[in-house]
């Protein structure tokens, strides 16, 4: 047969019209909306007929039903939701880049509801007056630190703006230079500092701060003494550092208050499960300070959120201060942290209910058995152009938490058979998937820990390497 009889010329080419008034588009329009479907079609004819131009078009690939399935395409990619669930394979288990602690059931399902229908957010049912969003949880908080009074705003940064702009705008506060910490990038201590119209004074050395140093930076201007909770960092070797007692101690002694931001912010004592000890709020309210700032959606396993609790009086305060508004946190958060924050009352159970701590504490050898179960499944969607081992890895709490402790884990180790180029392909296969699979590139090799791979995800997961084979 002669090859030009099967090529499509331009003008075989449906017109953007005709295209519209057959039964497939008009469909599409009804589900999709006139516009992208207008927009997707118009980017499809102007494929072809470039395509038609240079003779390397066919006949087939020219008619309607033919032009509808890349169309089709194109509207599906459109539609599918920008933020998408991803496995989580990192080995970070709170990752600021994924979202951090995943929440509980019961957490998920006072969000739905109070997402659904209209609630007492700032409406006191017992009166029938105004309320105040922060009574939402600020009993549940004082309860389980022991603070007089709590608020709660969109995230520990915020938290840490407002506490620094209500108690020490214009004003100095004395900060020990081994804390000036910068966190994830945007937030760097000194320059929250800055923002809040407080004026820092550095005392002490990186390594070493004493009682004296804080004692004599205090002067007429001085607002606030302040403790950074070590965060993505250690400074290890010959180092000082003065505790919050003490501190409290000089701070009170000057009529001063002391905060403190503990970055993370435990509730109960880790080591309870084995894991490495961070202060909680109540010790450190109980050692004195008088504030304390943490976040919703780090070790707390809650949503973003950021928790200032201590003195009811500059609790008050910060409440009054307007930037209180422009920070406030929506319903949806505040029903988040109930939830979660109720889990605490039975620290017992936490562990199994709070999926935050249920993969911090998963035992290395259960993480193994379940490598070993999801073995073969993975080696058949590999194929034979990859090295599939099980290896013993460490998982990092992440999130600025404990930066230099480890918990043993266990994954897998991908090697490409011919090369690093393989490796990068299959990183970013695993990327593209409806649901991506995200694991970290080290050494010649992609590492896939399995710590926070849930038990009741398997079946997903291992649906995703099936489309990977394909
Ligand atoms: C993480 C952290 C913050 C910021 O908290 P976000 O909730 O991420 O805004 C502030 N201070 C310290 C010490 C931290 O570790």
């Amino acid at each position: 047969m002669d090859a030009g009889a099967t090529r499509a010329v331009a003008s075989d080419l449906p017109s953007l019209d005709r295209l519209l008034n057959t039964a497939r588009f008009v469909a599409l329009i009804a589900q999709h909306g006139r516009t992208p479907v207008v927009v997707a079609a118009r980017a499809e004819l102007d494929h072809l007929r470039a395509r038609a131009l240079a003779g390397a078009l066919d006949r087939e690939a020219a008619g309607t039903a033919a032009i509808a399935v890349p169309v089709e395409e194109r509207l599906a990619a459109a539609a599918r939701p920008r933020l998408r669930a991803v496995f989580n394979l990192t080995g970070t288990v709170l990752h600021t880049n994924l979202g951090r602690a995943p929440l509980p059931d019961v957490a998920i399902d006072a969000v739905a509801r109070a997402l659904a229908a209209p609630v007492n957010l700032e409406f006191d049912l017992a009166t029938g007056g105004r309320g105040d969003r922060d009574d939402v949880v600020e009993a549940l908080v004082c309860e389980l630190t022991g603070a007089e009074a709590a608020t709660v705003v969109n995230n520990n940064a915020a938290a840490v703006l407002l506490l620094l702009n209500t108690l020490a705008n214009r004003r100095e506060v004395v900060v020990s230079r081994g804390e000036l910490v910068e966190i994830g990038g945007a937030f760097r201590i000194p320059d929250v500092m800055r923002s809040a119209g407080a004026r820092l004074v550095e005392v002490g050395t990186t390594n070493r701060t004493h009682a004296h140093d804080y004692a004599g930076a205090i002067g007429a201007r001085t607002a606030l003494l302040m403790k950074v909770h070590a965060s993505n960092y250690a400074i290890s070797g010959f180092t000082a550092s003065v505790q919050e007692k003490e501190l409290a101690a000089i701070a009170h002694a000057h009529a001063l208050p002391l905060a403190v931001d503990l970055g993370s912010g435990s509730l109960v004592d880790l080591s309870r499960w084995g894991l490495p000890k961070e202060p909680t709020a109540r010790e450190v309210l109980g050692a004195g300070a008088d504030l304390v700032a943490f976040s919703g959606d780090k070790l707390l396993g809650g949503p973003q959120a950021g928790i200032v609790a201590g003195r009811r009086e500059l609790v008050a305060r910060l409440k009054k201060n307007p930037l209180k508004r422009a920070l406030r946190t929506g319903k949806a958060t505040l029903a988040a942290l109930e939830a979660v924050l109720v889990l605490y009352r039975v620290p017992e159970r936490l562990a199994e209910r709070l999926p935050t701590l249920r993969l911090l504490t998963r035992p290395a050898a259960a993480i193994e058995q379940q490598a070993q179960r999801l073995l073969p499944a993975l080696q058949s969607a590999l194929g034979d152009r990859y090295e599939l081992a099980i290896a013993p890895m460490r998982s990092q709490i992440g999130s600025g938490a404990l930066p230099v402790d480890e918990l043993p884990s266990c994954g897998f180790r991908v090697r490409a058979v011919k090369g690093q180029g393989g490796l990068r392909r299959l990183e970013q296969a695993l990327r593209g998937l409806p649901r991506p699979i995200l694991g970290r590139l080290a050494d010649k090799a992609l590492w896939l820990d399995l710590r926070c791979l849930d038990v009741t995800d398997e079946a997903d997961f291992i649906v995703q390497w099936s489309l990977l084979a394909e």
